[in-house]
């Protein structure tokens, strides 16, 4: 709609930046987004050029009614001036990996004239855009081979995203670390810093003579996948050796001499840290909030987004008791698959920080119905159930393959017969008319979200099964079952493989093949939930 507009407006700012969503969405969407792409660069190409002869000094409009003043590239930095002061909440900044390339996004508060998505250039940078992503987020992206080394610092009304070892290779220098847990023995009565210490979450830095903001300059960094909160104070402590100071939770801090006159302290985390500051005199206090308690086990399991944030999930192994579901050669029982892959999919997303739910932990039998009210009653973001499929002892060899479903009235006669075997366990009967007009007045937020949840899962899925063995991917696809008609939000059904297939069957009997799809699935949840955080 919005591109049509921007086709009848001949905006071809306009139509880049519409371009650019209908892709994305697209590509999300499993559609064909060739045609799109194709478009895209003749109308940027056509861009390129005429914005050159406009402006040779790179971007740099002036404008009071928006809140961002001006953008530009300053040797390897991008400056964006603000008409108001800005603090780091301003900014909110990830990392993606798409096609190979490693792409920075910066989403910044505000709006910007020029932003309709302008192009800028550093030498040795694939591709910088910046883009009206939201009406008051700006949103630039750099976009690259090589993950590039970015951070970024506050001054007043002005960002600065710094953009490292661009031509140069990165010096080494090595330092020599003196590790210090009790650091108050260090108390340095000439110079103008007088002690650093941690205290709880804090860091408390008293000085020998009084301290205003003026001596205080405070930036933020990415660096290496870690955030980096760095004060640099104006004064000499004697005691930089470097040394290190320590809180639970936090992966590192540094006390330096930056130079000869300043002194630098330096926190540096995997996670991104509340940090704020208190000064009063001689006294400065740098709080630090935000701190994962058990983060020495999180940093193992990386989590797969930066802004992650603690959902509610329900896992259901498919099946149980009575109930083995398929059976495979050697008498394996779908209801065993399903509960073992289930328990490590809960222990993953537990220890990533979510909130887990299993429908079930032992062999034991659970109507459909009830395994959806756990999902109602926790109030899931995600409900999950896991299956496996089967064939007819005569196709079992030839048939394979992962495929997630969602919930949507049947539309493929395969669809229907793989429904018609999960849904066999629920004591629901419906005539068919009825099952179809039911299915369809499901509310289509919930369809989509499924849908796009099916998506992440399935591909997720195969990343991970594909790093050791030859899977086949059967897709995500729409299917109609009752174990996902009463789920909240959300809903999808794995069926991770052929239990009746010889070698997937054996396969799925094991635990590191169990541990592979528990991981692609937690990586499919967490990536619909990165996404949906982005477009709600
Ligand atoms: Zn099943």
């Amino acid at each position: 709609m919005n591109y049509l507009k921007a086709i009848l407006r001949k905006d071809n700012s306009a139509k880049i930046h519409e371009l650019k969503k209908l892709i994305e969405i697209g590509e999300k969407l499993n559609k064909d987004t060739r045609p799109d792409i194709k478009k895209l660069e003749v109308l940027e190409k056509r861009n390129h050029k005429t914005s050159k002869n406009s402006s040779k000094k790179q971007t740099n409009t002036i404008n009071y009614k928006y809140s961002i003043k001006s953008v530009y590239t300053q040797d390897d930095s991008i400056i964006v001036n603000f008409n108001t002061k800005i603090s780091k909440n301003y900014i909110k900044f990830f990392e993606l990996k798409r096609d190979n390339l490693h792409k920075d996004v910066f989403d910044i508060k505000g709006n910007f004239k020029d932003a309709q998505p302008t192009v800028l250039k550093i030498n040795n940078i694939k591709k910088i855009t910046i883009g009206q992503f939201k009406p008051k987020v700006l949103r630039i992206v750099l976009a690259n081979e090589k993950n590039l080394n970015t951070s970024y610092t506050i001054k007043e009304k002005q960002l600065i995203i710094n953009i490292r070892n661009l031509n140069n290779k990165r010096k080494v220098i090595a330092k020599k670390t003196v590790t210090n847990k009790n650091s108050n023995n260090y108390i340095d009565k000439n110079n103008k810093i007088r002690t650093i210490n941690t205290k709880d979450n804090s860091i408390v830095i008293e000085f020998n003579k009084n301290f205003t903001k003026k001596d205080l300059s405070y930036s933020t960094y990415k660096n290496n996948g870690n955030y980096e909160d760095v004060f640099d104070l104006k004064g000499k402590f004697k005691y930089t050796k470097p040394i290190k100071l320590s809180i639970d939770g936090i992966k590192k801090i540094t006390v330096s001499s930056k130079d000869k006159n300043t002194t630098r302290i330096r926190i540096s985390n995997r996670k991104d840290l509340k940090v704020y500051y208190i000064l009063n005199k001689r006294k400065l206090t740098i709080k630090i909030s935000g701190i994962s308690k058990n983060s020495k086990k999180v940093t193992t399991s990386t989590l797969p987004y930066s802004n992650f944030k603690s959902k509610t999930i329900v896992i259901d192994a498919g099946h149980g008791a009575n109930d083995p579901g398929a059976v495979g050669p050697n008498k394996r029982y779908e209801k065993v698959v399903t509960l073992k892959i289930a328990k490590y999919l809960y222990s993953i997303l537990k220890q990533r920080g979510h909130k887990v739910y299993l429908t079930r932990s032992t062999d034991t039998f659970i109507k459909v119905g009830k395994r959806t009210d756990l999902a109602l009653k926790k109030n899931a973001d995600v409900f999950i159930s896991i299956h496996a499929n089967s064939v007819p002892k005569k196709d079992a060899a030839k048939v394979s393959g992962i495929e997630t479903y969602y919930l949507s009235p049947a539309k493929t006669a395969r669809a229907k017969r793989v429904a018609a075997k999960e849904n066999r366990s629920d004591i629901r009967k419906m005539s068919n008319s009825n099952t179809e007009a039911f299915l369809s007045s499901l509310n289509s937020p919930k369809l989509r979200y499924s849908r796009l949840l099916s998506i992440d899962v399935q591909r997720e899925m195969l990343a991970e099964v594909r790093t050791k063995h030859k899977v086949k991917d059967k897709g995500s696809r729409p299917g109609p079952f009752w174990v996902l008609l009463d789920a909240p939000q959300a809903s999808v059904l794995v069926e991770v493989g052929y239990i009746s297939h010889p070698i997937e069957s054996r396969r799925l009997y094991t635990s590191s093949y169990q541990k592979l799809l528990a991981r692609g699935m937690a990586n499919g949840i967490d990536a619909y939930f990165e996404f949906k955080a982005r477009f709600d």
